[in-house]
Parts: structure tokens; sequence; C-alpha cells
């Protein structure tokens, strides 16, 4: 209960010895005056000293306390002033008395506004330190390098370069090269954080350097651009640049740093970097694979074409045999069948015809050579096709079969390159009913116009299906499940589609089987544009 009076009286600001003396000192002062007042007979405002008192208790007193002892004075002074002249009328004695409490009470006033004053100065300076501290932690504790700079003395002498006439600073730099070296010399790093030594490389005392001169690489133009949007006075900067880290090595780093709108405190710059060597270097490592990969798929496509070549000769060169051997039969006959010797005869000069043709356009393919497009009527293409499979439906026992073919459908393409692809799909429709039974192997084309500009040509077959999981990497080149696949057919027919305009789409049907469609533009691309 006493120490808590005692707490609401006292203002424990310093050391316990320092307030003792005080309050004795005040004690002993307070004592005296009243002795003074009261017992002597000095006729003067001696109750005035209570003033003293009161300000030697102002340092170790709360408000309260202070409040209480400027009444106590008061209280004392009225006291010794009735004591020593009780009610007989003095006027000079009422007025040293009036000067007195006056004087108590003024002093007590302003003892109360200065600790008023000095609690807001108190806890204003609280708040200062406290974002200080926090501004150091994120300061030291940020993963960005950072750098506090005195930028001032630059600003002044870009300034003074401004105020002699010159306008650009990049000529001015060109023309005058100790230009850089002394804007360097001019800036001073104030404190860096410990992402800015790690992005440097630590110095030997663990300081950073007093000037940055030595980290700036020789042939970087950012220094200079940042020395010209601070002449220009620009509020941001962020620049990429090359900076020397302490073993020598170069780093490249983006930087970012925002001036102040006062000059004067252009003293206390933050500077942010960051290192983007890693990142530079595996954007330049992933563009180099992708070199790399482009080249070995250009190779790939290469070898496909030429394994394709060798595939699509096949076929002809196979029929050029049998017929030839047939040829040979009927010729061998006694008589020998003229007639049927020329039949064959002339199948040899179509598949001959047929192979030549395989082989120029797979050579202006890979050449690149250009194309005429041309008009292709679609079901003579498809019938074609039969003709030259004839022998891998008989092989595989397949039936063949065109169901609903709108009359005419003519396209304006290249032909070679859509027989290549109806060829593909359909090779790849007969291997995949291998398991099949043979009453259900069964390849059904049809045709239609899809719409105003395309025609869907599909391919539909009674094997497995795709699975979900090669569905997805269908087209992807090198996917096959063969085990003498090489997974290049599909994705260059895609291509080969799409470099026309068109689509090649893959699906299930409801009722079993793959079915692809070749969705082919009715005008050629040129015509069209
Ligand atoms: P390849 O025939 O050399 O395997 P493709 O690119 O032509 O290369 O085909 C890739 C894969 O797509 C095949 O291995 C097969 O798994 C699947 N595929 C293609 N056509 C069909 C089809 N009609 N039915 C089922 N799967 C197919």
């Amino acid at each position: 209960m006493g120490s808590s009076i005692l707490s609401r009286l006292i203002n424990r600001r310093g050391s316990v010895s320092h307030e003792v003396t005080l309050g004795l000192i005040a004690l002993v002062l307070g004592i005296t005056v009243l002795y003074v007042d009261a017992f002597t007979e000095i006729e003067s405002a001696i109750a005035v000293l209570y003033v003293i008192v009161l300000l030697l208790s102002a340092e170790i007193m709360t408000r309260t306390g202070v409040t209480l002892l400027a009444a106590i004075c008061g209280a004392l002074t009225l006291f010794a002033f009735f004591y020593s002249h009780g009610l007989e009328e003095d006027v000079p004695a009422q007025l040293r008395l009036a000067v007195s409490l006056a004087a108590i009470t003024i002093t007590c006033a302003l003892i109360l506004r200065n600790e008023t004053a000095r609690a807001g100065l108190i806890e204003a300076n609280l708040h200062l330190r406290d974002s200080e501290t926090r501004y150091r932690y994120i300061f030291e504790h940020s993963r960005i390098a950072l750098w506090e700079r005195d930028y001032s003395a630059v600003r002044a002498f870009l300034m003074s370069l401004k105020a002699e006439g010159v306008t650009d600073l990049k000529d001015y730099a060109r023309a005058n090269p100790g230009m850089i070296p002394t804007c360097i010399g001019l800036i001073r790093t104030i404190a860096s954080n410990d992402a800015a030594l790690e992005l440097l490389g630590h110095v030997a005392d663990g300081l950073p350097s007093r000037t940055m001169r030595r980290y700036i690489a020789p042939d970087d133009d950012t220094f200079l651009d940042l020395m010209s949007a601070i002449f220009r006075g620009e509020r941001h900067f962020e620049g990429k640049g090359n900076l020397v880290a302490e073993n020598g090595e170069t780093r490249l780093v983006i930087m970012s740093m925002s001036f102040p709108e006062d000059p004067a405190a252009f003293s206390r710059v933050v500077v942010g970097m960051m290192d983007i060597t890693q990142r530079e270097m595996m954007q330049k490592a992933i563009r180099e694979a992708q070199d790399e990969l482009a080249r070995a798929s250009r190779a790939a496509t290469v070898g496909t074409l030429s394994a394709s070549l060798a595939h699509e000769l096949n076929q002809p060169l196979g029929a050029i045999v049998v017929n030839a051997q047939t040829l040979l039969r009927w010729l061998n006959r006694e008589p020998p069948d003229l007639a049927a010797v020329h039949r064959s005869a002339e199948r040899i000069i179509r598949d001959s015809q047929r192979a030549s043709e395989i082989i120029h356009n797979t050579r202006s393919m890979l050449t690149q050579g250009d194309r005429t497009p041309e008009q292709v009527d679609l079901e003579t293409l498809i019938e074609e096709t039969r003709t030259l499979m004839e022998h891998d439906f008989q092989r595989d026992m397949v039936s063949f079969d065109v169901a609903a073919v709108e009359k005419p459908l003519a396209v304006k393409a290249i032909r070679i390159e859509l027989q290549q692809v109806l060829i593909n799909l359909v090779t790849n429709a007969v291997q995949a009913m291998r398991e099949t039974a043979i009453d259900q192997r069964k390849i059904l084309i049809s045709l239609a116009r899809k719409d105003d500009i395309f025609v869907t040509l599909s391919v539909r077959d009674f094997g497995p299906g795709i699975s979900e999981e090669a569905m997805a990497k269908l087209f992807t080149p090198f996917f096959t499940t063969k085990p003498s696949g090489m997974g290049m057919g599909l994705s260059i027919c895609r291509s080969t589609l799409e470099a026309r305009g068109g689509q090649l789409v893959a699906g299930n049907h409801p009722e079993g089987g793959a079915i692809f469609e070749m969705i082919i533009p009715i005008e050629d691309d040129h015509d069209r544009h």
C-alpha cells in the first residue's frame, strides 16, 4: 500500500542514490525555507525559494508528486504567513505572500507542461528506435543484396556539370574518360548486408569496401546509365550489369534503386541487387539443349524419310517383281498369252512410275524443294492406295471398304503428301488388327465435307483402339508400341497436314477400334489468303 503510493509519487528515472541525494537536498531546503519564513524576522518573499524545492523534486517525482508537493509548499507558505503576521493588516507582507504563491503555482504548471512535452518526446524517440530496429532487421536479413550509399557528392558533381551546360552526359563521358572514375570515387558505401557480402565475396576485414571501383566490370555501361538517371533527375533506376566479385568472378546482376525527392536525402540511398548469373546460365543451357534437340529431330526426320522411302518403295517394287514373274509365266506358256503379258507389262510400268514418283517427291521433301499443289480427287487417291496396298491386305487378310463418299470431292493439295499420310494410317490400321479375329479385320474409309473449308477423310479400324496412355503421346516423335516401330509415322503425318493448314485427329470409335481423321483444306493455303 505504502509502496504503491510511493510509486505514484516518485518517478524512477535515475539511480536510487541520485534520487536520495536530490530528495534530501529538497527536504533540507524546504525545512530551511519554512524555518526562515515562519520563525525569523526577515522581511522578504522567502517562500519563493520553495520554487527551488519544486524544481529539484521535479527530477525525481511524478506529476501527482509534484502537484502534491506544490500544494504542501503553498500550505506551508500560508502557515508561515499566519504564524508570523496573524490576521493583522500588513500590505507588504500580503504582497510577498501573493508573489510566493504565484511563483509556486507557475513553477508547478511549468514543470507539469515540461513533463508532458518530455513524455511525448520519449515516446516519439521510442517509435523512432523501433522503426530503425525494424529497418535494420529487414536490411540485414534480406536475401536481396542491399547497400546503403551516399550519393550526395556525386549528385552535386553531376548537377554542377549540368549547370556548366552539359546536356548529354553520355556524350560528355565519352569525351572525358576521367568522369566515370571521378563519379565512382565520390560514392561512399555506408553499410551493406550479408547478402551483399555474399554476392561480391567477403572482404578480409568483414567490412564492405569503401569504394565500388574494384567491383565495376571495365566494359560495363550500367554505371553510366545510373549516372545519367541521376543527371536527368529520375526517381528510379533499374539496370542489368556485370560486377566483379572479390574472387575475380564476374556476376551478372539486376540492380534497382529509388532516389529521394529531397537532394539532402541522397546521402542515404538504398541499392538492391540480385544475382542472376545462375539463371542466365540455365537459360543459356536450355536454349542450347533446345537447339540440340531441334538438330537431333531434323536428323531423325531425314532418317525417317529414308526409312519411309524404303518402306514405300517396297510396295511398288514387290508388285513389279510379282508382275514380272506373272509376265514370265504368261510368256512361257505355249502359246504365250500376249494379252496377259501386255497387262502385266502395263502394271509393271505403272508401279515403276509410282516408284520413281516416290523417289522424286521424297528427294524434294528432303531438299525442301517447293511443290505445286494440284487438284486431287480424293476418291481416286483412295482407290490408288487400295491398289498400292493390295499385297498388305491380302497378306493380313484385311478388307478395305470405302463408305459414304460425297461426290465429287476434290481438294487442292500435293497429291503425294496426302497419299503418304493415308498409306501410313492404313498401314497402322493393318498392323493394329494383327490380333483381331480374321473375320473382323476391316478398314473403313469415309470421306465427307466437314464445312466450307475442310474435307474429312477418316480411316477406321477394328483393332484394340488406342490406350489412354498412348493417346497422350501418339504424335510425339519416337513414340511406338511396336517391337520394330520407329514411332515417327504419326508425328510426320500430323506435321505434313498442319504445314498445309490441315489437321490430324486421333480417337477411338465407340464401337471399338481406332479412328484417324485427316482434315484437309479444300483450297490451298495460298488461294485462301
Ligand atoms: P510406329 O508405327 O512406328 O509405331 P507411328 O507414329 O505410326 O509409329 O505410331 C505410333 C504408335 O501409335 C504406334 O506404335 C501405336 O501404339 C499407336 N497407333 C498408331 N495407329 C494405331 C491404330 N490404328 N490403333 C492402335 N494404335 C495405333
